[in-house]
């Protein structure tokens, strides 16, 4: 009765053994997910209308902002970026009268983009307004026109881009229906997305130039309340829609400062979506 009564009691110990195992393995799990999960407050930055190297590297002259690129490497921060096609094309540094040539092309600054840990997305091959453009030369057009600028992404990441954002966030309903069914998502300010999934206009392209329309007291300052109302209705998830600008550019400091005292984590289009899971 011995022998068996050994085995017995090896296999207890084992039995004992895998459990205090389980716990521990439980208590890690839940202590590495749990706050994770139960404070999932979410931002994915984004920026539309790159690449344009003046902005992500900055104009070497006294006085000028610093490059988006360091600033966003500084905050240890990720974000999307949303190209347009024809910037990806050889030698294209950008567009005259509005951009500095720094000698750096479009392609050279998104492969950078891309080595530095960021997304690049989809904003169309040539940024024409899709819903005007399908009434003038139709909606195979409009399909086109993302599915060229989709291969020019292609053409630096190395994989086809799922995410679209339409210029302007102008996109008839049809070709929207089509192009998911082409298996591209859409970003857009509307309640055709969920609320987790739907854009939030920073506006900050009313700070370019002279800025006169910029909102008060500051961009980063308005960005700050928009999310303070989404959390008052119990959203703590949000896409930020920004652009490549120098004026957006000095504002990221003080809103990734404001937004991360807050608990948020910053994380690209594809980890949010599957994180928000929509
Ligand atoms: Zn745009």
């Amino acid at each position: 009765m011995l022998r068996p009564r050994a085995r017995k009691a090896s296999y207890d110990a084992t039995e004992m053994l895998n459990m205090k195992r389980s716990l521990l393995l439980l208590l890690v799990a839940t202590s590495l997910t749990v706050p994770a999960v139960a404070a999932e407050k979410l931002i994915a930055l984004t920026f539309d209308d790159g690449p344009r190297p003046y902005v992500l590297y900055g104009v070497k002259q006294p006085g000028a902002a610093p490059g988006m690129l360091d600033v966003l490497d500084r905050n240890g921060v990720k974000a999307t970026f949303f190209y347009m096609g024809w910037r990806l094309t050889p030698k294209t540094w950008g567009e005259t009268p509005h951009e500095t040539n720094i000698g750096v092309t479009c392609l050279d600054a998104a492969h950078d983009v891309l080595k530095r840990g960021h997304e690049i997305e989809n904003h169309t091959y040539s940024h024409a307004d899709l819903r005007k453009a399908e009434q003038k030369k139709g909606e195979a057009w409009v399909l086109g026109d993302v599915e060229r600028g989709a291969e020019a992404v292609k053409s630096v990441t190395g994989t086809k881009p799922v995410w679209l954002r339409p210029p302007d966030w102008d996109l008839a309903d049809d070709a929207r229906g089509d192009l998911e069914k082409h298996g591209f998502r859409i970003l857009t300010i509307s309640g055709q997305n969920p609320v987790a999934m739907r854009d939030i206009n920073s506006l900050d392209y009313l700070c370019a130039g002279k800025g006169a329309g910029c909102p008060k007291p500051s961009l980063a300052q308005s960005v700050v309340k928009v999310i303070e109302q989404r959390e008052r209705h119990g959203v703590y998830t949000h896409v930020l829609a920004f652009h490549e600008l120098t004026t957006t550019t000095t504002q990221l400091p003080e809103l990734i400062t404001a937004l991360k005292a807050k608990g948020y984590r910053f994380v690209t289009v594809t980890e949010y979506a599957r994180l928000v899971k929509n």
